[in-house]
């Protein structure tokens, strides 16, 4: 993650302090005036707040993606109330699976059951994923043509759910973190904000 210092601008160093590993500016004891930013912020503190951010966006997307497609196709508001019926059946399972190694680990089920039982519903989950997979294809079709060149749109078009952030997915949301103090931290997206306010409700 390029992180910024937003008083002098320069690439922040990353270093670690004990356990944590923290930015800071380098220049911030320089004689200029540069206004730099003067504390440390925890590598953990930046990452999280990265994530609520592009959650943020991933929500944007997925409302406006809704939105699109029952205006494009009433009819896919069914679509939609399965896709999330599906989605509620993957969530049990996974639920379901936790409890199936606890049980195993607690002595209450024997391996070989734990194998069959955890098989069966690796293959459930298999199956609903292809569900929504293909619900997913139906939908997109009427999307596309609403936001052809949205590049928020193209690089989360092929995001699995759930979400799962990739460093290389962020790298493709994320140009820098530029830190003015702890409480005021700005995100460069790699993409203009009118490409952001494009999918905002009207
Ligand atoms: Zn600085």
């Amino acid at each position: 993650m390029i992180t910024g210092c937003g008083g002098c601008g320069h690439a922040m160093l990353r270093h670690a302090q004990n356990i944590k590993a923290a930015y800071s500016c380098r220049y911030k004891f320089s004689t200029d005036d540069t206004a730099c930013f003067a504390g440390k912020i925890e590598v953990d503190v930046l990452k999280n707040i990265v994530m609520t951010s592009i959650q943020h966006l991933y929500d944007i997307v997925a409302d406006h993606k809704k939105a699109v497609s029952i205006e494009a196709n009433p009819a896919a508001i069914d679509n939609l109330k399965q896709l999330q019926s599906l989605q509620k059946e993957i969530d049990n399972l996974t639920c379901h699976k936790l409890d199936l190694y606890n049980h195993y680990r607690d002595g209450e089920l024997i391996k070989g059951e734990y194998f069959i039982q955890r098989k069966s519903a690796d293959e459930q989950i298999k199956s609903l994923t292809s569900q929504i997979s293909l619900l997913e294809q139906k939908n997109w079709q009427s999307v596309n043509e609403a936001v052809a060149n949205n590049p928020i749109y193209e690089a989360m078009k092929d995001m699995p759910y759930p979400a799962q952030f990739s460093n290389e997915f962020i790298k493709s949301l994320v140009d820098s973190v530029i830190v003015y103090d702890e409480s005021r931290i700005e995100i460069k997206w790699k993409f203009s904000d009118s490409a952001i306010a494009e999918l905002l409700p009207q």
